[in-house]
This record gives structure tokens, C-alpha cells and sequence, in this order.
């Protein structure tokens, strides 16, 4: 194996991404990155400051907004100006259905792919023997030559039973449209991606089958 290994995990909402980052991440020692939740507190501090989407587009109105991390166990979290948000508030129904409209703007992801792609000198940094980012465009723009890149999809039966498990209020496939279909960092499957449909395996069978995966690197 080699001494850092790099994953991108890409899917759309409710395919898995997650529980398997968390998994083998566990598994490996690998640093557990999840920008799913950096655009959920990015979402949650703009709202809070009462700045709108319309407003958001003015690069002046994140000017502001200063990102930090802070690594408990093997998983890094995202601080916004020192402050992070807890699990239930960026699970939120009013996190889920504004989170897509709020990272669809170009410099609210221009602010995140710096921070994003550092977090591999954090995972060095921190003795970690690699990393795992999960999210929409980690395959094809954060990490695009990551050692294994990934991605999971699922029936949409499967999903929304994952999310009623979760209980969550969540309209996956509303929220998976717009992701796929804006103009910057679509959610879109990397070349000499991995696919795995996970609603056909368990957990750990796709556990299983990734860290076959990464053990031949
Ligand atoms: O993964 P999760 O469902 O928590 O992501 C929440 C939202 O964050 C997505 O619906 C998407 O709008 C946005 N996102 C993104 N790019 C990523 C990760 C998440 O646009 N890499």
C-alpha cells in the first residue's frame, strides 16, 4: 500500500457516502472529510447573518467568513469564524432545503476548494495514513488525481428509507436535480470512477469491496 492514500467519494443525496467515509476511515486511519457539511454550516452561518442567496452572490458578503478546522478522532470539522455547528442544525430541514441553492454559487465554492484540497496537508500533518472526502465534485474538481475515486448510488426506495432511518426530512430527489443540473461543479461521476450501487450490497459488503480497493494500491 502506498504511505498516503487519497479517496474521492462522490454520490448524490442518501447513496451511502457517509456511513461508508466512515467506515473505512475508521478501517485505514484515514482522515474523514465530509463537504457535504461544509456547504450545510456555510448555509447555516449565511442564514443566521440573515444573507440571502441573492445576497450571497456579492463576493463582498463572505469576506468575512474565515475557515478553520478542527479534527475530532479521525474526522474533520469545519469552523466558521471559529464556530461549528452542531450535527442536528446542519441535518436540518431548513439546511436541506436551502443547502443546494447556497452552494450553487461560484464564490461560496471558490472559498471551499482551497480549504477543501488543504485538508490533505492536514491529514499528513496529523499522521494520518490517508484521507477520505465525500461529497458532489471530489472525483472531478477537488481531488481529481486521488488514488481511488468512488462513486455510490442507490434506488430511490433505498434512499428515502435511509433518510426516514435518519430522521430527516429531506427531498433528496429535488435536491439531487439541482445539484446535477447547475452550471459550476455539477455532482457527475470522475473518469476511471469506481461505481458501486449500494442498495444492492450491505454496508459492510461494500465496505468490503472498497477496502479490496484500497489494499491493491
Ligand atoms: O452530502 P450532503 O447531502 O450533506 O450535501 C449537502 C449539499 O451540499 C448537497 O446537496 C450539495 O448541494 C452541496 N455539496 C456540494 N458539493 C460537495 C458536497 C456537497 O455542492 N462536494
Amino acid at each position: 500500500m502506498k504511505s498516503f492514500i487519497s479517496i474521492a467519494i462522490d454520490g448524490g443525496a442518501g447513496s451511502g457516502k457517509s456511513t461508508t467515509a466512515h467506515n473505512i476511515s475508521n478501517m485505514f486511519n484515514f482522515l474523514n472529510v465530509d463537504t457535504g457539511s461544509h456547504y450545510r454550516s456555510i448555509t447555516a452561518s449565511l442564514i443566521n447573518h440573515n444573507i440571502s442567496v441573492k445576497d450571497a452572490l456579492n463576493p463582498k458578503n463572505l469576506n468575512k467568513i474565515l475557515l478553520s478546522s478542527k479534527i475530532i478522532k479521525n474526522k474533520s470539522q469545519i469552523q466558521i469564524n471559529g464556530t461549528s455547528f452542531s450535527h442536528a442544525e446542519l441535518r436540518s430541514e431548513r439546511i436541506n432545503l436551502n443547502v443546494s441553492r447556497y452552494s450553487s454559487i461560484s464564490s461560496i465554492r471558490s472559498l471551499l476548494f482551497k480549504y477543501q484540497k488543504s485538508q490533505c496537508e492536514l491529514a499528513k500533518k496529523n499522521k494520518f495514513s490517508g484521507i477520505v472526502m465525500e461529497g458532489r465534485d471530489i472525483g472531478t474538481i477537488i481531488l481529481p488525481d486521488a488514488d481511488l475515486k468512488l462513486f455510490l448510488f442507490a434506488n430511490e426506495s433505498v434512499r428515502h428509507q435511509r433518510r426516514i432511518q435518519d430522521g430527516e426530512s429531506d427531498l433528496i430527489q429535488k435536491r439531487d436535480l439541482l445539484d446535477s443540473t447547475r452550471s459550476i461543479a455539477p455532482l457527475s461521476e470522475a473518469q476511471n470512477c469506481v461505481k458501486i450501487d449500494t442498495s444492492k450490497f450491505s454496508q459492510s459488503q461494500v465496505v468490503t469491496q472498497i477496502s479490496q480497493l484500497i489494499k491493491s494500491l
